[in-house]
Formats: C-alpha cells, sequence, structure tokens
C-alpha cells in the first residue's frame, strides 16, 4: 500500500462500517471502535404517512402497546427486504448514529453489509441502493454466513475447509468455505423465530393458552433445549386463557419446549445435514478436524451444539459471542481490505431495484 500524508488523513477521518442487517438485531461495527450498535431491526411507523417515529430499541419497547395509528413492524423479517423505505430509514438512522461517534463528521462513510446467503439479484440491489440512499460513500455486500466465518476467526482463506450455520431470528445460513471461496450453502427460512412460533402453537393447543410472541421467546431462551438437560427445569408461561377469556398461567418444563421446538430444530438440522453431503471428501476429512462453527443468536438455544455433533458426528461448538460475528466479520473484511476482497458479492450494474 502507497503511504502519503493524504491518504492518512483520509482514512483517519473516514469511517469503515461493518454493518449486520439482521432480520431480529442490527449490528453495526466502526473500525477501531468495535461494536457501536446493537439494536432490534424493529420501526414503529405511522400508519396513515408511513412516517418512522421509532427506530431500533425505541421502537421494539411499542411492541403489543401502540394506538391504532402506529405499527411496529420488522422491515428485514424474512431475510430480505420487504418494506424497501422503512429499511432505508433504519439503515439511515444507524449510519447516521455511528457517524455520530466519530471525532470529525467529515466524508460520507465506506459500509460492508452482510445480506443472506442466495438472494435474488434484486434483493441485493435492494440493501445496495438502501446504504447508498443511507449515505454510503461506498456499499460493498457480503454473504452473512462468509462474514459470520470471518468474525468468529476461522481460517477461511486456508486450503483446509471450515464450516459455519449462522443461526439468526428469520434466516439460517449454512456455508462450507476454503481458499476464501465458498464450497457449498444453503440458507434456510427457519431459525429462531420459528421456534418462538412453536412454543405459542404447542401452549394454545396443549393448554388453550394464548401467549405473546415475547413470552414466547422470553420461554425459549430461558428453558428451550435441542437436547436433553442434566437438569430439567419448568417456568410459569402466562397469557389469556381461551376457554374462559381470562389470566392464566401454566407451567410448563423444558421438555414440553423440546418437544414443542423438534420439528423446526430437525429442519435446521436436515439442511445442515445436506450442506455436508455436497461438501467434497478432502473438505468432510477436514472438518473433522476443524468441526462445525455455531454462530448467530439461534445457535444459543441451550445444547444445540450437543444435538449437532450427536445428529453430525462432527463436533459443533458456538463461536466466541456469536451474537456479533456477522458484524465482526464485516468490519474485519474492510480492514484487511485487499486480502478478502474477493469474498464481496458482486452487483449485476444493469439490474433495477425491484
Ligand atoms: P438476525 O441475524 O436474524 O438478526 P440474531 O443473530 O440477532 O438474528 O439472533 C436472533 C435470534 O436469536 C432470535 O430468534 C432470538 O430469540 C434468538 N436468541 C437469542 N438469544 C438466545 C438464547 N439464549 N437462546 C435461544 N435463542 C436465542
Ligand atoms: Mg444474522
Amino acid at each position: 500500500m502507497r503511504f502519503s500524508p493524504f491518504s492518512w488523513l483520509l482514512g483517519y477521518f473516514s469511517l469503515d462500517i461493518g454493518i449486520d442487517l439482521g432480520t431480529a438485531n442490527t449490528l453495526v461495527h466502526v473500525h477501531g471502535k468495535g461494536i457501536v450498535i446493537t439494536e432490534p431491526s424493529w420501526v414503529a411507523i405511522n400508519k396513515r404517512t408511513k412516517e418512522p417515529i421509532a427506530i431500533g430499541s425505541a421502537a421494539k419497547e411499542m411492541v403489543g402497546r401502540t394506538p391504532a395509528n402506529v405499527e411496529v413492524i420488522r422491515p428485514l423479517r424474512d431475510g430480505v427486504i420487504s418494506e424497501f423505505e422503512i429499511t432505508q430509514a433504519m439503515l439511515e438512522y444507524f449510519i447516521a448514529k455511528a457517524h455520530q461517534q466519530s471525532i470529525v463528521p467529515i466524508p460520507r462513510p465506506r459500509v460492508v453489509v452482510g445480506i443472506p446467503a442466495g438472494v435474488t439479484e434484486v434483493e441485493k440491489r435492494a440493501v445496495y441502493d438502501a446504504s447508498m440512499a443511507a449515505g454510503a460513500r461506498e456499499t460493498f455486500l457480503i454473504e452473512e454466513p462468509v462474514a459470520a466465518a470471518l468474525g468468529a476467526g476461522l481460517p477461511i482463506g486456508d486450503v483446509r475447509g471450515s464450516m459455519v450455520v449462522d443461526i439468526g431470528g428469520g434466516t439460517s445460513e449454512v456455508a462450507v468455505m476454503s481458499m476464501g471461496g465458498v464450497v457449498a450453502s444453503r440458507s434456510l427460512r427457519v431459525a429462531g423465530d420459528e421456534l418462538d412460533e412453536d412454543i405459542i402453537q404447542y401452549m394454545r393447543n396443549k393448554y388453550n393458552l394464548l401467549i405473546g410472541q415475547r413470552m414466547a421467546e422470553n420461554a425459549k431462551m430461558t428453558i428451550g433445549s435441542a437436547y436433553h438437560l442434566p437438569e430439567e427445569k419448568t417456568m410459569a408461561l402466562r397469557g389469556r386463557n381461551l376457554v374462559t377469556g381470562l389470566p392464566d398461567s401454566v407451567e410448563v418444563s423444558s421438555i414440553e419446549l423440546r418437544e414443542a421446538t423438534a420439528n423446526s430444530v430437525q429442519t435446521i438440522i436436515d439442511t445442515v445435514k445436506d450442506t455436508l453431503d455436497e461438501t467434497p471428501p478432502e473438505i468432510m476429512a477436514d472438518l473433522m478436524d476443524t468441526g462445525i462453527c455455531l454462530a448467530g443468536g439461534g445457535s444459543l438455544l441451550q445444547e444445540l451444539d450437543t444435538r449437532l455433533t450427536d445428529a453430525l458426528q462432527v463436533r459443533a461448538w458456538v463461536a466466541e459471542d456469536a451474537i456479533s460475528c456477522v458484524a465482526r466479520g464485516a468490519g474485519i473484511a474492510l480492514e484487511e481490505f485487499d486480502r478478502w476482497k474477493g469474498l464481496f458479492v458482486g452487483l449485476d450494474r444493469q439490474s433495477t431495484r425491484r
């Protein structure tokens, strides 16, 4: 790299931002500072004007408590941009917030955004456009599992293969990588949210108890599991009794929640297995050493690593700070731009938005 006082100045003052635009949470990594923003990917909008009223944590707080003219939405719910303008407003807000923290807010930032593997050209273009419209000087896209692997510290530049499973809210992404490229990958629209839905269904069918989404998620995080626990637990879930219409509380066990979420967990395992089926034997042999790295909030489900290890006969392990792997990986890709530029996803220049 050529060194000149000018480029040094520019590098010092300009911002490199890595963004994990997740279906559940958005994380922003700023060069030299680490993760500066972790907020839910939620936006409260005025139903009539479609103007955003609150973004991130402030919006999530409003869930279930809004007056008739306000709606709280997750614009990325299924892993793609279904609500372009709202996603753009959200990105703009987060980029501005990260920018505010820089010493001198001069040039516009260079941005890397993580996108689910296997999204369409139109979806890629939508993320790119949203980032540029939100004030980025340059925007690069990187597939989420690739960023997760980089953030988890996997040796993806090596000839030896490595594998990552990134389980978020709306999507689970699986990728096998070697020599800085993707050998096999899968994206599945079953992840953490689906487990919450399973728990809601289960409580309704078995106990006639209607529970809210946050109660379900809380139950999953507290006593949910993918494999039997050394000590099974119980928890009281509150909601509305559908027979009496009155508030009610039911004590459920971790065994019951495991049963409730069994199908979705199995679907995720099957997808990992399908990806392994496509993996060349030499790389398969490498994976017997390096194992399968789990990332994303969904990978924190208790004993998921044990369950995968048991089902696939390859050691699965949860990455350190699993929730921030994608954002950190996006940050690393920018920091070591020349080394990792091959990982960025190309955009078809001719394609148009939507
Ligand atoms: P995304 O990348 O889609 O934004 P995240 O990686 O932030 O998603 O993960 C969010 C998901 O992780 C949610 O479904 C959440 O319920 C789940 N999650 C977070 N912590 C835990 C936990 N301790 N146990 C089980 N699931 C968890
Ligand atoms: Mg994610």
